[in-house]
This record gives structure tokens, sequence and C-alpha cells, in this order.
């Protein structure tokens, strides 16, 4: 389904590469490993699971940046091996459709709203959440382990 005004953005492809560098350099915050079960490990690049048995990098990224009250570094997974970095970005991701908190924030990156997502349609309550002027951008996350997933802007 197209989500009218609005796009989502995943990890840029540069910081995907930087990440599979740093793990073939031995950064020690970046983690080779291997997949147990599919559904676990969502790659933010190409924002579909990584399957069971692929690798990924398990590393920290800074989704706010640093010097506000809200600024988190957390860690993300990427796919060790180069993938195509999600292209449908006025779709929203259809491996992602439950399972996520939408993360509302303002220009001074201060969470203004929230709600989970599981079971009702994300692209409705993207819509809600920019019904509100202050709302800059929504970061999706993990509602179970808190992670950041992409960001949806306005269009
Ligand atoms: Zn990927």
């Amino acid at each position: 389904m197209k989500i009218p005004g609005f796009h989502i953005v995943p990890l840029p492809t540069e910081i995907a590469d930087s990440a599979r560098r740093a793990v073939n350099a031995g950064a020690p915050d970046h983690t080779l490993m291997t997949v147990d079960s599919a559904g676990s490990s969502p790659c933010r690049h190409c924002l579909r699971w990584a399957n069971a048995a692929e690798d990924v990098i398990l590393f920290p990224y800074t989704a706010i940046p640093a010097g506000y009250p809200y600024s988190e570094t957390g860690p993300i997974f990427v796919h060790a091996n180069e993938c195509q970095r999600y292209g449908a970005t006025n779709e929203y991701p259809a491996e992602f459709r439950n399972g996520r908190v939408f993360r509302a924030y303002d220009s001074n990156y201060h969470i203004i709203d929230a709600q989970v997502v599981n079971g009702i349609e994300p692209e409705a309550v993207i819509e809600n959440l920019f019904q509100n002027p202050r709302t800059a951008f929504v970061d999706a996350r993990s509602v179970t382990h808190g992670c950041f997933t992409f960001r949806i802007q306005r269009a």
C-alpha cells in the first residue's frame, strides 16, 4: 500500500558499507554473526529479515544525534554481504507491519508522540502522527527490543 505524503528512509548504503569495512578490520564494536533463525535479525539496509544461516553485522547506530535529551545510539543489524537498499520508499515495508513502535519527533529531536503498531494498519498510524504539524519525522523501532528499524519522513 502506498503512503501518500510520506517516504521511508532506510539506512544509507554508506553506513552499511562502512559497517562491513569495520567488521573486516576487526572493530571491537562490530560483531559478525550467523543468523540462527529467520525473523530474528532485520537488515536496516534492505529492510528484510535475514534468513537462517545468513551472516549479519551487529553494530551501534546513532539514530538520534548526541547533544539532545533523547540522544540515542543502539544496536542494529545489516547483512554482512552486499544487499540492495530498500527502494520502494513510498510503500511501507511489508516485513515490518507488526511488532513496531512508532515514535514521532519534533525538529529538536524530542519525542512528542508514540504508538505501538501491532494488528493495525501502519499507514493509518503514520498519517495520524504526521497530522501534528510539529512532527518532523517518525522512527519505527522494535516494540520488544527497542532497536531502531527505519525512519519515515514527510515527502
Ligand atoms: Zn540487507
